[in-house]
């Protein structure tokens, strides 16, 4: 199996992944989406009573949602997690730490967030205690608007989870792949190029020195419009997409960037397999 980058930004992947078979190209994309842990909060203490601001004003620590709603909202906000913590192991589940539950930088982030009304909270007024690396990336996430007189002061504490255990962890969405056909052309019974350029809903071709090209096989969707008689020609352009090259693109919430999530979920399945191996062996 091969994997090739075309495109990985911030917090999206689109690779090519040849040699590979489908069955495992959906376990790929089921550990990517349930195994990748990432950072979450899952803790909140909300403060209850007066909150007072710095020229002795008190504002009542009441908002128009239930506690639980803004403790939910809280948990879904995507908080960075190093990736090359990750992948050396060094940050850990709350359970597998070696601190014993106490609470360290391998195992927890912890945030404040106090804000006076009349304002809207939004997930960029979660303030890490430390490093401010680990800010949520997108500030722009709301989470409740308070009026006048209303405040909200709240301590928060992320820890490492994956998909399997809740939402809230999991790093990897919108993963899905398809084939990458090979297209064969037959120049000379190609009646009409620009036909053919003009009717794939996908921008596959081009015309390139007088002559039609497949450019972006990896864009085709199978519609096989460029196969019909009337667009391209009699037996002028062949689709086939029973190959074993696949366009394979997934994003990430922001948490962890999508090169992190590939190495880890490719070392998941490592493990898994080999474990599987070992089982078998052991029957024999
Ligand atoms: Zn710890």
């Amino acid at each position: 199996m091969k994997i090739e980058k075309i495109n990985i930004s911030e917090n999206r992947a689109e690779v090519i992944i040849s040699n590979a078979e489908v069955h495992f190209l959906n376990a790929f994309r089921r550990t990517l989406l349930i195994d990748v842990p990432k950072m979450a909060i899952d803790k909140v203490e909300i403060h209850l009573g007066a909150i007072s601001d710095e020229t002795g004003r008190t504002y009542e620590s009441t908002t128009p949602l239930f506690d639980e709603i803004i403790a939910h909202r809280l948990g879904m906000v995507p908080v960075p997690t190093d990736g090359e913590a990750l992948l050396n192991d060094h940050l850990k589940p709350e359970a597998e730490c070696d601190c014993a539950n106490a609470g360290c930088q391998n195992c927890q982030v912890m945030f404040s967030l106090n804000k006076r009304g009349p304002a809207t909270v939004y997930s960029g007024d979660l303030e890490p205690l430390g490093d401010e690396k680990l800010k949520p990336k997108d500030p722009k996430i709301p989470i409740v608007k308070l009026t006048e007189d209303e405040g909200i002061l709240i301590y928060a504490i992320a820890h490492l989870g994956t998909g399997k255990m809740h939402a809230r962890w999991q790093a990897v969405h919108a993963a899905g792949y398809r084939p990458i056909p090979e297209i064969t052309i037959n120049q000379k019974k190609v009646n009409d190029p620009e036909s053919v350029v003009d009717n794939c809903p996908s921008g596959v071709y081009e015309i390139s020195k007088k002559s039609l090209n497949a450019k972006n096989p990896e864009t085709c969707i199978l519609c096989r419009t460029c196969e019909h008689e009337d667009i391209s020609g009699k037996d002028a352009i062949k689709v086939n997409a029973n190959t074993s090259r696949y366009f394979f693109k997934f994003e990430t919430d922001g948490a962890v960037d999508p090169k992190t999530a590939i190495i880890y979920a490719l070392r998941v399945l490592e493990a898994r397999y080999s474990d599987f191996q070992e089982s078998l062996e052991e029957m024999k």
